[in-house]
């Protein structure tokens, strides 16, 4: 329990201290503890609450770091960009490979199509040498399958088929495309192996940088109960995603910008049964990537793009996310027929992009920035890891960390599994058992209904299985475990149910 862990660690010191306890942050703690440095993960709501559960899910090529609004032309303008855009590509393929093998039953396979027209900025020619030149990037067993086909072809495709545009269309790319299933079990997978390997791991509490200007660094943590503690560390890693620039405002005030919040929200439909397990992507009326994703037996639709400056702790799809998306799916697949009455569902997040003043919307590539020049010797910031990369981003704290501090343990090796295959039988009825609840609880650390329901036991994601959630079951177990009164139950529920509301409800219009 936290109480006791707050009381353990109040006063020591750690070679690492890292804030933030989304994927990136989970992952490093996971590769520092590996390499035998001692390792606090600090996290002010649940692992995996932030943009870790609200993103697109995909397990993408690096196809996307190539779309842009007229991509020749911005790339021939801005070569460093044309750069980052190919290593991008390169470490999400090296990614691909990497989670494809490792951790097979947290991925799904997707159809994916790209539409080609007579009028597009890229052509058929530079296509094909793009995907060529993905696929030299990995082995050949976790393959793209890439093909062009032709017009006639493509149009037996249903999601090609409801296109607007067909007279210029020309024919299309297909490829396949992976999907995480479920990110935020990932994310806690990560924090459980760097619990095994020596790390402290802390949900539910706030860390705060309170001095950085000597040789050590001095962070402050709050939990939810107002129980507060002081640790030392040798280096801090700030993982906090969108909210970095406020952890940094907060020791450094004069700080420059690190990170760009960009908000991406999404609609879940039902399609016809001929578009299961179909993905199609397109640029929209912005020139951004637009994506028709397969869930089971639905489909999400988006993200939208736009600049957000709100509370990062009340980010959710609103009207005009929702209007913006049905007026480009109407535009873009009028042969959908998509009205705002189809929408069963939404979500949205922020990306936590790296700031670049020329760049509004920010630059997707990811960047380790070192504060030491900006008077936070050994406080290190990243922006832009996406999920796919998670693995690698860790891996290149530690070469970092390498020729900085000696770790004071010994390296420990260890095996990527997915603890949830290992633990859990992966089917709806085992997953709602009392034993698999208990164990979210006790050696989890879920503390809320949520917790549990969606990244612990992922139970929330199943669209057809949501009419038979049994809350209060959930509920009544985790009381036991967590000695909740009856009142606080009640609480917990009604709790559960502002914040499903809150996050995945479909707004008027
Ligand atoms: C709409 C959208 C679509 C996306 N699509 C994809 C995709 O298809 N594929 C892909 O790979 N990536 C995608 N991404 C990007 C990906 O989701 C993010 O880049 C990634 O999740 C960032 O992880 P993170 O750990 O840096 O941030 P987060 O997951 O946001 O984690 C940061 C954590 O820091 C915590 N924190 C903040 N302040 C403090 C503090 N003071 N003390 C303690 N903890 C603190 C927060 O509570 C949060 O949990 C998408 C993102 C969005 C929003």
């Amino acid at each position: 329990m936290n109480k006791k862990l707050m009381k353990n660690v109040n006063g020591k010191k750690f070679d690492v201290v890292i804030i933030g306890g989304g994927i990136i942050g989970a992952s490093t703690a996971r590769e520092v503890a590996a390499e035998g440095y001692s390792v606090l993960l600090v996290e002010k709501d649940d692992f995996a609450s932030g943009a870790t559960s609200r993103s697109s899910r995909l397990l993408h090529c690096g196809l996307r770091y190539f779309e842009a609004p007229k991509p020749v032309r911005t790339f021939m303008m801005n070569p460093t960009r044309l750069l980052n855009a190919l290593k991008m590509s390169k470490q999400a393929m090296k990614a691909r490979y990497e989670i494809v093998k490792s951790v097979p039953q947290r991925v799904n396979k997707i159809n994916f199509i790209l539409p080609i027209y007579s009028d597009d900025d890229f052509k058929p020619w530079q296509i094909d040498i793009g995907f060529s030149l993905l696929s030299r990037f990995t082995p050949n067993d976790v393959p793209l399958d890439y093909q062009r086909i032709g017009k006639s072809e493509a149009l037996e495709n249903p999601l090609i088929a409801s296109l607007s545009n067909k007279d210029k269309l020309i024919g299309a790319a297909k490829f396949t495309e992976y999907q995480f299933n479920w990110p935020e079990r990932l994310c806690v997978d990560a924090v459980m192996d760097a619990k095994r390997l020596g790390a402290v791991t802390l949900n539910y509490t706030v860390a705060k940088i309170k001095d950085a200007s000597g040789c050590e660094r001095t962070i402050e943590l709050k939990d939810h109960a107002g129980k507060t503690a002081q640790v030392k560390a040798s280096r801090v890693m700030v993982m906090a995603g969108a909210w970095i620039d406020r952890v940094l405002a907060d020791v450094e005030s004069t700080m420059p910008r690190k990170s760009t919040g960009t908000k991406g929200a999404h609609i879940v439909v039902k399609l016809p049964e001929s578009c299961r397990g179909q993905g199609i992507t397109k640029l929209n009326s912005q020139g951004e990537p637009f994506y028709c994703i397969p869930w089971s037996d639905y489909h999400y639709i988006g993200p939208t793009e736009t600049l957000y400056e709100g509370n990062l702790d009340e980010v959710h799809a609103d009207s005009a996310d929702v209007r913006f998306l049905l007026k480009e799916t109407a535009s873009l697949f009028p042969g959908l027929k998509i009205t705002h009455e189809d929408v069963i569902s939404t979500w949205a997040g922020v990306r936590p992009l790296t700031f670049d003043e020329n760049q509004l919307k920010g630059a997707r590539n990811k960047v380790l920035h070192d504060l030491s020049r900006h008077g936070l010797p050994g406080v290190y910031a990243l922006t832009a890891g996406p999920i796919m990369s998670h693995r690698d981003t860790g891996r290149e704290v530690v070469t970092k960390l390498l020729q900085e501090i000696e770790p004071h343990g010994q390296k420990i090796s260890f095996e990527y599994v997915s603890d949830f295959s290992l633990n859990y039988a992966d089917n709806f009825y085992s997953k709602f058992s009392e034993q698999s609840i208990k164990k979210a609880v006790n050696d989890e650390d879920a503390r809320t209904i949520f917790d549990v329901i969606y990244r612990r036991l992922g139970i929330g994601w199943d669209y057809d299985a949501l009419p038979e959630l049994d809350v209060d079951h959930v509920s009544r177990i985790m009381a036991k475990e967590l000695h909740w009164e009856e009142d606080d139950r009640e609480r917990e529920v009604e709790k559960f149910l502002r914040e499903t509301k809150k996050l995945f409800d479909v707004p008027d219009i």
